[in-house]
């Protein structure tokens, strides 16, 4: 039965047993916090033990750049895997600024659930909210977890009615919280009628209670009155709220939420049981030609991200896959799609918090660090042979467009390349005027520029400056009749530029005569997503 087993059981078979998901969640909601514990549960004892000694370290774990440190914000989307019970997870770590969501929305193409953390005392949270929309184009299942319980809190069922209202989301709460802020005592079960203990060593054990009349709630909420008051509440909860329901969380419509506290990793074990126990095991893929199931036995995986420079003392560039079907053996030989060429996986990678080690094999739901030297995009699908590109690692029309000022004319081949670089790796975009001008970058947060000119820096000795264009929109073009194509981009080059892929792009100075020319061409599909191919 759901929610009802003591231990977790997931079958031995390896795609069965994986869990890969992301936490979703509003800056300073906890995300980190509850990361760090997360990896304290899940971790072998070996990894618990490592963690915990760079304690100080996790929460800048990707801190190889300057500019994390600096702002304090996580730039970087990385990859946990730990075992816990009989499952792998792989929680795959996103940036917590907005600016960077573009990596957040590639990284969450890559997962099959998600956990939002939501701020007890501040609900629904405007970023919580836009990486909700996302997961739910997806159909990603998500679990809640309400942290932040031994502070002042909203209401609980506040708090649910809110998460049903502004997300349409139906809720079942799995746990319930026995007071708040100064009088946070634990979480009773709803379902198998336990008590959570606040003051119990670790998180550890939970305590059997008869019903709501057992007389430890009266122990644990001694002042007068709040025993009552949160019987009550916890009837109308136990009898009042939707029950679990597997079918409709799958398919993204109801959530089950937990309370607890990451801080003081509460609550904790209750959410990684229940991942353990419904989030889903690795989805099927959507190929261009085919549907791709992760039972599978021959390889594919796409590529969704792609990180250069980890360690500047070696220029390393790490191209992170995620499995979609199949066995992905150290030393084996995939298709690079996009290509046709052959590609040796002799070192695929696992990364575990702040470590990495050499993965033998790997399978549907995983995600490898695969170390190549700019061969591989983000975009990218291997497979055994089969000529088959997964779809849906979506590119998005930036917001701001620069054009890059050198100071180092000289240096004008190096720029070149550096750019390609980055932009492969999906820290800026770059577009290509026709008229042979200088290269244009554009981004979707204006962090994103501070991060090019201060790799550029740091990586290629290479001084930069912005200058603005007269452009300030662009859009991938597209038309069924390529003469009608060729026939638009003729007549507007000096707005015509062309993106990594060659694909071109029209840019206009201005919303207005960006509509004005969607008008005057109805043979043309103005996009602003582009899929990655
Ligand atoms: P992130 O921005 O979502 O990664 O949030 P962090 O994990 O960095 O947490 C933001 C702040 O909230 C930090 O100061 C944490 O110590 C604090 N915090 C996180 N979880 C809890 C919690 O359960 N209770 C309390 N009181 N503070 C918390």
């Amino acid at each position: 039965m759901l929610m009802q087993t003591d231990a977790p059981r997931a079958p031995a078979d390896p795609v069965a047993r994986r869990r890969t998901f992301a936490i979703i969640s509003h800056p300073d909601a906890g995300k980190t916090t509850l990361t760090e514990k997360l990896l304290l549960f899940g971790g072998a004892i070996q990894l618990a033990g490592e963690v915990k000694a760079k304690r100080n370290r996790v929460s800048t774990r990707s801190d190889w750049m300057g500019i994390e440190k600096e702002r304090g914000i996580s730039v970087v989307t990385s990859v946990m895997t730990f075992e816990y019970g009989d499952c792998v997870f792989n929680l795959l770590d996103t940036p917590g600024h907005e600016d960077f969501s573009e990596d957040t929305y590639r990284t969450l193409t890559a997962v099959d659930s998600a956990v939002m953390v939501i701020d007890a005392a501040k609900g629904i949270e405007a970023r919580t909210r836009k990486l909700f929309e996302v997961c739910r184009l997806r159909d990603i299942p998500i679990v809640t977890f309400v942290n932040k319980l031994d502070r002042e809190s909203r209401d609980p069922f506040d708090l649910l009615d809110e998460i049903e209202k502004t997300l349409a989301l139906d809720v079942a709460p799995v746990t319930w919280p026995i007071g708040r802020g100064r009088s946070f005592a634990g979480t009773y079960d709803l379902l198998r009628r336990r008590v959570r203990r606040l003051d119990a060593a670790d998180d550890a054990g939970t305590v059997p209670v008869s019903g709501l009349d057992d007389p430890l709630f009266d122990t644990l909420l001694p002042e007068a009155g709040d025993a009552a008051t949160w019987r009550e509440e916890a009837e109308l909860a136990e009898g009042g709220c939707k029950p679990f329901d597997l079918e409709a969380f799958r398919e993204g419509h109801l959530t089950p939420v937990f309370f607890g506290s990451a801080l003081r990793n509460f609550g904790v074990r209750d959410l990684i049981d229940g991942l353990a126990e419904v989030a889903p095991p690795p989805r099927g893929q959507d190929a261009d030609i085919r549907a791709v199931s992760p039972t599978e036995p021959k390889m594919t995986g796409f590529v969704f991200k792609i990180q250069a420079n980890m360690d500047p003392n070696h220029r390393d560039r790490i191209a992170f896959m995620r499995v979609c079907s199949g066995k992905l053996s150290r030393g084996m030989k995939a298709r690079l799609v996009r290509t046709g060429k052959p590609i040796s996986l002799s070192a695929p990678q696992f990364f575990f918090a702040q470590d990495r080690a050499i993965a033998d094999e790997a399978y549907a739901g995983d995600v490898v660090g695969i170390p190549n030297h700019g061969t591989l995009r983000i975009g990218d699908t291997l497979t055994e042979g089969e000529e088959l590109v997964f779809r849906g690692v979506p590119s998005f029309a930036p917001e701001i467009l620069r054009r890059i000022k050198l100071t180092d004319a000289m240096k004008a081949k190096k720029l070149r390349e550096a750019l390609q670089q980055m932009a492969e790796e999906g820290v800026v975009q770059l577009f290509l005027p026709q008229d042979g001008s200088g290269a244009i970058v554009g981004v979707v947060g204006a962090l994103q520029l501070d991060v090019l000119k201060e790799r550029l820096q740091a990586e290629y000795g290479l001084p930069i400056d912005y200058e603005p264009t007269r452009f300030t929109i662009c859009r991938w073009i597209e038309a069924e009749d390529q003469a009608e194509l060729d026939k638009f981009i003729g007549s507007h080059g000096s707005s015509m530029a062309s993106d990594l892929d060659g694909a071109p792009v029209f840019m206009a100075t201005t919303g207005f005569s960006l509509r004005y020319e969607e008008e005057r061409a109805p043979a043309i599909r103005f996009t602003d997503v582009k899929d990655y191919q």
